[in-house]
């Protein structure tokens, strides 16, 4: 059974940033904090948007106050926030 989720990043520069995962492929939530980065890298390079590129790279992803085991139990419709502000 696939257990997709949209995921949006929250955050100063890339806010707004959206994609759906499947929450069975990851183990913990810095998988999926890094795979919305990968993500991210790869469009601004579609852009050629190479500075952002850079700065995305540098950013502290992570999701709050839960874990996967959580994020499990949310119903399909829930966004899962990613963060870099803090
Ligand atoms: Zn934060």
């Amino acid at each position: 059974m696939p257990r997709p989720r949209k995921c949006q990043i929250s955050d100063e520069d890339f806010g707004g940033f959206q994609l759906i995962i499947d929450l069975d492929f990851y183990y913990d939530t810095k998988e999926i904090c890094e795979y919305v980065r990968e993500k991210l890298v790869t469009s601004l390079n579609k852009l050629h948007l190479g500075q952002l590129t850079f700065r995305a790279k540098e950013k502290n992803f992570h999701i709050h106050d839960k874990d996967i085991y959580d994020l499990r139990r949310t119903s399909e419709n829930d966004i899962i926030y990613v963060c870099a502000h803090c």
